[in-house]
């Protein structure tokens, strides 16, 4: 039978959106399991590099509230330790001296100094913020049939308000949406008993890491975009039920559409399994055909 979506997250949209399959094989299925348990995911090496550096960074923030300071090395063995957690013995063993690794951890580790150097980050270290804490992204909020994850990563105030902040080592040039997405975070926070109920308390932040540089994006949120907010995240779950919907009682990959975009294969744990992997353009074609193919069936059958 297949599994009803219930779970919302910005990697997911992200997923559904940039393509469908990928969405299909890596998230339709976690949800049977604990929703603290992501192994069963499976995620690109590339992937696993971002999740560990999500963790790195809390880790060294909170190191750094202790007057630990961390050095370059302590930042690549703590990103390569989170990948290696993440993954079975065999899988670490076959990668550990991989080239493709190391250029990653190296890459991700850059990433993470320049974002030490951000207004909001040097604001943290230098002490001109004192109130923030880092925030847990397993959190998640439930509107009764959705659980929504969407907690920022780090909240801090200013003055008499409260910012929420999200890091994106993944951040897309043009999203239409950016903005709805984003706001989630404040339903997520006045759920939270630890910080205000009142919209106006509150200014929302993005860190999204996009052609080489961090993108600071700010959003103020009121009750019609906080509104539009959870519509989207119900439009969302509506669309992945029906992409679940669209497999059939035999789960028919074969008929979820594939990316429009072949730069998402490049970076695809599921390209070895997929008809795409012998070129996006000729498999779109061929899945066209089954689909004119199918739908003739249907209609001869019911004729
Ligand atoms: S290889 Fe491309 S088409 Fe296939 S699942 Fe991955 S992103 Fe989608």
């Amino acid at each position: 039978m297949n599994q009803l979506q219930t779970m919302w997250s910005i990697s997911r949209r992200k997923s559904l959106i940039n393509c469908p399959r990928q969405y299909i094989l890596r998230y339709s299925r976690s949800q049977r399991f604990s929703k603290n348990t992501q192994n069963i995911i499976n995620f690109s090496l590339n992937d696993l590099v971002i999740r560990s550096s999500r963790k790195v960074i809390h880790e060294r923030l909170e190191d750094f509230k202790n007057g630990l300071e961390w050095s370059e090395k302590m930042i690549s063995l703590k990103i390569r330790l989170g990948v290696k957690e993440e993954i079975s013995t065999e899988r670490y063993s076959a990668i550990r001296n991989s080239s493709n690794l190391k250029n990653l951890i190296h890459s991700a580790k850059n990433r993470i100094n320049s974002l030490w150097n951000t207004n909001i980050f040097r604001r943290i270290i230098s002490g001109q913020i004192k109130q923030w804490s880092c925030m847990d992204r397993k959190k998640f909020l439930s509107n009764g049939h959705i659980d929504i994850f969407c907690s920022p990563d780090i909240s801090y105030k200013i003055q008499k308000r409260w910012h929420l902040l999200r890091i994106d080592f993944q951040g897309e040039l043009r999203n239409p949406s950016d903005e709805l997405e984003s706001l989630a975070m404040v339903n997520w926070a006045k759920k939270n008993n630890f910080l205000p109920y009142v919209n106006s308390q509150y200014i929302v932040n993005t860190l999204k890491f996009i052609n080489g540089k961090w993108i600071h994006n700010r959003y103020l949120p009121t009750d019609d975009l906080l509104q539009q907010s959870k519509q989207l995240l119900e439009k969302d779950v509506n669309e992945m039920n029906k992409l679940v919907g669209k497999m059939g009682p035999l789960l028919n990959l074969a008929l979820i559409p594939l990316s429009n975009n072949r730069y998402t294969c490049k970076k695809c744990s599921f390209k070895p399994s997929c008809p795409a992997k012998n070129g996006l353009r000729i498999s779109k074609l061929e899945q066209n055909a089954i689909e004119y193919n199918n739908a003739k069936i249907n209609f001869e059958s019911n004729g």
